[in-house]
């Protein structure tokens, strides 16, 4: 019998509040079998899960992609199907009067409750340290692309608006020329997402997206460096068939669709990047949910809920890196079968050591990853 995504949270969750005791991450059971849409808890805070799509390209103002704002946005929420869309122009394409209409376009488009709009900006060089969008910025950033020092050391400090800044279709030693100490710089924080999911068959364009295995490896790479990202699904799309021509998006964990509560969880990394449209993935480390910081004993309990609607998923992998970042990357601690696209996983590990770790899950389907959810990053004592 097939069970839903909502039966298969709250058994993952009343389970995992008997193992850990009035666990403080617990899902509401009656919201989510009522609800089209699933709704978990964390720390006495509800969420329910959005999509959409947060690296796009459009003709306005001077992109390199194709059509207006208006007819993009249009196509991502009608046709898409998304519930929030952000386009992210080429900052060297547009003008600084160009971005600011852009930002006012959007807010039309923008609607609590029904549909988020965003506008970012992408920013960089693919010759000198890799390609960022940059989101929430009152101005465009006119630093020379690549000229990271400038950027780093006084735009991005000078510009404290900035909600977020996304690292976009990474290379390994992109962003590491870029003088970023993500360890030890307070501005470093703002770089708090990265694409680990792309999308060939939307791209058009000078950069490309890397393919699956090379997107893993950067992803382990990024978080070694000490980078806490959350894992963005990113199209690129310079086709202005946003949402249709590809099923790659990023699933976010929000209290409730608007503009301010869904950068709100992006900053807070209540995030996946999905190749399947539909995919639901929640998942704790005891009182941590996805995307947090926190702390454990040694004694970890995991808790997974998975729903793939494709059904091509075969296997869940829990990566962990358990002496955090520097020295090795993180590796496969469990797998587990999936079948008929769900599942359900309480774990439980011992660590045979205390110090910073770090865990995140990979859904799997032969070679190819599905889906990677956001790492929950623990001081385990
Ligand atoms: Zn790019
Ligand atoms: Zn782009």
């Amino acid at each position: 019998m097939k069970k839903d995504l909502g039966v298969l949270l709250a058994a993952a969750f009343l389970l995992s509040g008997c193992q850990s005791g009035m666990g403080s991450v617990s899902l509401d059971k009656g919201l989510l079998k009522s609800s089209a849409r699933p709704q978990v808890r964390a720390k006495g805070i509800s969420y329910s899960l959005y999509y959409g799509s947060n690296h796009t390209h459009t003709a306005a103002g001077g992109d390199d992609g194709k059509l207006s704002l208006e007819e993009a946005f249009s196509y991502a929420r009608d046709k898409g199907k998304f519930d929030f869309f952000a386009t992210t122009p080429h900052s060297h394409m547009i003008t600084p009067d160009g971005y600011q209409t852009l930002r006012q376009t959007a807010q039309k488009f923008n609607q609590d409750g029904k549909f988020v709009s965003l506008v970012g900006q992408e920013w960089g060089s693919l010759s000198r340290g890799g390609h960022i969008n940059i989101f929430e910025a009152n101005q465009l950033c006119q630093v020379t692309s690549g000229d990271w020092n400038t950027f780093y050391k006084q735009w991005l400090p000078a510009h404290n608006e900035v909600s977020w800044v996304a690292l976009n279709h990474p290379k390994l030693n992109d962003f590491a020329q870029s003088l970023i100490n993500p360890q030890k710089d307070a501005v470093a924080s703002k770089f708090s997402t990265i694409a680990t999911i792309g999308s060939r068959s939307d791209y058009e364009g000078e950069d490309g997206n890397a393919p699956i295995s090379e997107k893993a490896q950067t992803y382990d790479y990024f978080l070694n460096l000490g980078f806490k990202v959350g894992s963005l699904g990113e199209t690129d799309n310079h086709r202005a068939n946003w949402g249709t021509s590809s099923p790659v998006s990023t699933g976010v964990w929000s209290r409730q669709l608007s503009k301010s509560e869904i950068v709100k969880a992006i900053q807070a990394r209540r995030t996946f990047s999905t190749q399947v449209k539909g995919l639901k993935i929640w998942f704790t480390l005891n009182s941590n949910e996805m995307g947090s910081e926190g702390s454990s004993p040694r004694a970890m309990n995991f808790t997974v809920a998975f729903s793939d609607p494709s059904k091509q998923t075969t296997n869940l992998y829990l990566y962990g890196d358990l002496d955090g970042p520097g020295g090795a990357q993180a590796t496969t601690i469990a797998q587990r079968p999936v079948k008929d696209g769900q599942a359900e996983w309480n774990y439980s590990y011992n660590a045979s050591k205390s110090g910073k770790m770090y865990f995140y899950l990979r859904a799997v389907s032969g070679d190819g990853v599905m889906a990677f959810s956001s790492p929950i990053w623990v001081d385990v004592k």
